[in-house]
């Protein structure tokens, strides 16, 4: 049977009412497979990695499209940044523009 069950949407307030929300799109990696295979962790250009990431972000906007700022209201955009989630790069996320005070994750199925 068919899984009808293909994200869950969490939102939570990030107790920091001034600061943008931040939305976290996680993956599995057969899914990310099937948007564009990862180059080899070695042997991956410069331009195959970047063509990588591209995919993958434009995936996860669509999602976040689909799934968050309808619910938001149409004022509210989503922007990549590497940084989102920490200053060092290692939480790459969406920060939205026009809404505040809470971090959002949506894990797809
Ligand atoms: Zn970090």
């Amino acid at each position: 049977m068919t899984d009808l069950i293909l994200a869950k949407v969490v939102k939570r307030s990030s107790g920091k009412p001034d600061r943008k929300t931040r939305v976290h799109v996680s993956v599995p990696q057969k899914r990310e497979d099937e948007i564009c295979q990862q180059p080899h962790f070695k042997d991956g250009s410069d331009k195959e990695w970047a063509d990588w990431r591209k995919q993958q972000v434009t995936a996860q906007r669509k999602v976040i499209d689909a799934c968050v700022l309808p619910l938001l209201g149409d004022e509210v955009k989503a922007n990549f940044s590497q940084k989102a989630g920490c200053p060092c790069g290692c939480s790459p996320g969406f920060i939205l523009t026009g809404h505040s005070g809470s971090d959002i994750w949506i894990d797809l199925k």
